[in-house]
């Protein structure tokens, strides 16, 4: 059973390839690109369709691993949630994304309030369709401090800590994180289905 990730992304095949091993294909190592349409409404929903287009595609003998993931802040209504990717605009970046995030708190007039990450992992393969989620919790800040993590990271203060994703070892987020724990839950599963 050859374990693929639905994603060409290096950031996201180096952090699976380090809990999966390095016989991990990425999917743009064995297909065209393929135009996948994200609309579900959850991110168990998205990351589904990225995994099922992908082992549409390449069929039996596959065990396809796809993720989707955020950023939900309660005080604005969930939001950017499922859209986190493109918050700012269809062709936003990181950067852009992440100024909205702080506009937006500036327009509420806070300066702290609770937010959380969430890591939706679906794997698709000749046994069926499953997933798992992880969560982090903590507060995002009005300013964006340290240069560590990406997107969000440098307004995102876990729970437990006083400073920013952005300013704490990657170690650290490598133990506590939305994507560990998801992980963390995927990898029995996918033992037990690449057999
Ligand atoms: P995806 O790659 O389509 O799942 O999009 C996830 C988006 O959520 C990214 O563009 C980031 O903006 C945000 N995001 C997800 N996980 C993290 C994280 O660990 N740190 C910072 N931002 C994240």
């Amino acid at each position: 059973m050859k374990l693929v990730l639905a994603s060409g992304n290096r950031g996201k095949l180096r952090e699976f390839r380090e809990a999966f091993g390095p016989e991990l294909a990425s999917v743009s190592e064995l297909m065209e690109p393929i135009d996948i349409v994200e609309d579900a409404e959850s991110f168990a929903g998205n990351a589904l369709l990225k995994a099922r287009a992908i082992y549409d595609r390449l069929g039996p003998g596959h065990l396809v691993i796809a993720d989707d993931s955020g950023i939900s802040v309660p005080l604005l209504g969930g939001t950017p949630g499922i859209y986190s990717a493109r918050y700012a605009g269809e062709a936003a970046d990181d950067k852009a994304n992440l100024q909205k995030l702080i506009a937006e708190l500036k327009k509420k007039g806070v300066h702290r309030t609770p937010a959380y990450y969430t890591a939706a992992i679906a794997i698709v393969g000749e046994k069926g369709e499953y997933v798992v989620h992880g969560w982090m919790h903590g507060e995002v800040i009005d300013e964006a401090r340290g240069e560590k993590g990406f997107g969000y990271d440098p307004i995102f203060i876990p729970e437990g800590y006083d400073k920013t994703l952005g300013e704490l070892e990657e170690s650290i987020k490598a133990e506590i994180s939305h994507r560990a724990k998801a992980i963390k839950l995927a990898r029995p599963l996918i033992e037990m289905l690449r057999k």
